[in-house]
């Protein structure tokens, strides 16, 4: 953690915030701090960041809050709830505890604690390295082929499929002899495997199930070419494809056929059906397969988005921008910095600026309150940049409308470029 605060001290020390929003656009900035800050600060993340106390939390918003104004160009005064909901960047803490519990779960095998994650990391897909086999040793071409096998019809035929619906996964193969079905098999796996997953394990029992046959000549057909091109990789990362290029190089004589789906196929059509089957039947029997690392993932990033929209809901700053972006996500609201001067309140308004003791009256040269909706729809002195005004109770019906049309936020763009432009004109003769 120590470490961590030090290396953002120094890396805040290298950011020229003026220069930086003068020359470079407000998207890389937005980069340039996901992928050089945020990655310094992750370092060792999981050492101190897997359950942050709320000093921890503290501490990381503090280093966070300045790199959030300087890729929004906001005001000082901008609440950092707001900045990170506008720029799309979640609060430190929670970004940097998703990726201290992944790499607690992928890399260090570490269970969470079970109100984060029912899921034992023993049952995380394992990546797995290196050569299957010695390297020279390949599966001959004619053993392995990616064009249609649809007329192949001599020998026993493997079909195999997997299938994913919203009610569950299947996967399975059935075996036929001359025109006749002779062996069926199939099996559900779990709403969180992958379709993928389902092909693959179904092209691994077909094999397996030709082994335990007295050898013959025998073609697995497969309408998927993916699980094919894994199981005929001798460096593939996955298990199961492993374990399938073990079996067809002890066994040269099953040969493995792509063959072309819902091209009317018997035994195609029927491994088809099979899977469906399996995946929409609730009480079918279910093979225990691991889980899919990017379940995990997917999972992990919904678990940060939920905590940290929970935070911004019950938040009691940046009310103005909860009015407009009600939902926090990962991708910027794409405002330039005008927008955000003028949707955060924080901008060269004299009610802002009196707020903050920065003028003496927050009243504006015209004899009214200065507020941005003023410029926006009323004062004299913005005529042409005047919108429809609000009826009183309708003002955040007015800012929502106006932060969801294009036109509109050209013209409050531009609005605020004229009162920067020309502040003089908008505060009041002290004499
Ligand atoms: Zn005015």
């Amino acid at each position: 953690m120590v470490k961590g605060v030090q290396q953002a001290a120094e890396v805040t020390a290298l950011v020229e915030v003026d220069w930086l929003l003068q020359s470079v656009p407000l998207i890389h900035r937005r980069t340039l701090y996901k992928t050089v800050t945020e990655r310094v600060l992750a370092h060792g993340a999981v050492a101190w960041c897997l359950e942050p106390t709320v000093r921890i939390a503290r501490k990381l918003s503090t280093i966070q809050r300045p790199f959030l104004l300087a890729i929004s160009g906001a005001y000082r005064t901008t609440s950092t709830a707001a900045l990170q909901v506008i720029l799309g960047i979640p609060p430190l803490h929670l970004q940097l505890q998703r990726e201290a519990r992944g790499t607690a779960l992928f890399r260090l095998r570490l269970p969470l604690s079970t109100n984060i994650s029912d899921n034992d990391p023993s049952e995380i897909e394992e990546k797995a390295t290196g050569w299957s086999t010695h390297p020279s040793e390949h599966l001959s071409p004619t053993q392995i082929s990616l064009d249609d096998g649809g007329n192949i019809n001599t020998g026993l035929r493997i079909y195999t499929d997997g299938s994913k619906t919203e009610r569950g996964v299947g996967a399975a193969f059935c075996v036929l002899t001359d025109v006749n079905i002779t062996h069926r098999w199939s099996t559900r796996l779990s709403l969180r495997n992958t379709v993928f997953q389902a092909e693959i394990l179904a092209l691994l029992k077909a094999v397996e199930h030709a082994v335990s046959l007295p050898t013959q000549q025998l073609t697995i057909l497969v309408d998927n070419q993916a699980s094919i091109n894994s199981a005929a990789n001798p460096k593939s990362h996955n298990s199961i494809a492993r374990k399938i290029f073990k079996l067809l190089h002890s066994h040269p004589h099953i040969r493995v056929s792509w063959i072309k789906a819902h091209a009317g196929y018997i035994g195609n059509e029927e491994a088809d059906r099979l899977a469906k089957e399996a995946a929409e039947t609730e009480n079918f029997p279910e093979t225990p397969l691991e889980l899919p690392k990017s379940f995990i993932k997917t999972f992990l990033r919904h678990k940060m988005l939920a905590t940290w929209q929970m935070a911004w809901d019950d938040g009691d700053t940046g009310r103005l921008i909860h009015n407009l972006i009600p939902k926090v996500s990962l991708h910027p609201i794409n405002w330039t910095r005008n927008e955000v001067l003028f949707f955060t309140g924080h901008g060269p308004f004299p009610s802002f600026l009196h707020r903050f003791n920065l003028a003496e009256t927050s009243f504006c040269s015209c004899g009214e309150i200065g507020t941005p909706i003023h410029y926006a729809t009323v004062c004299l002195l913005t005529t042409s940049y005047h919108m429809a005004p609000p009826s009183q109770q309708h003002q955040p019906i007015w800012f929502r409308r106006v932060a969801n049309n294009s036109t509109s936020r050209r013209k409050i763009h531009n609005l605020l470029h004229f009162l920067q432009r020309e502040t003089s004109l908008f505060r009041p003769d002290p004499n």
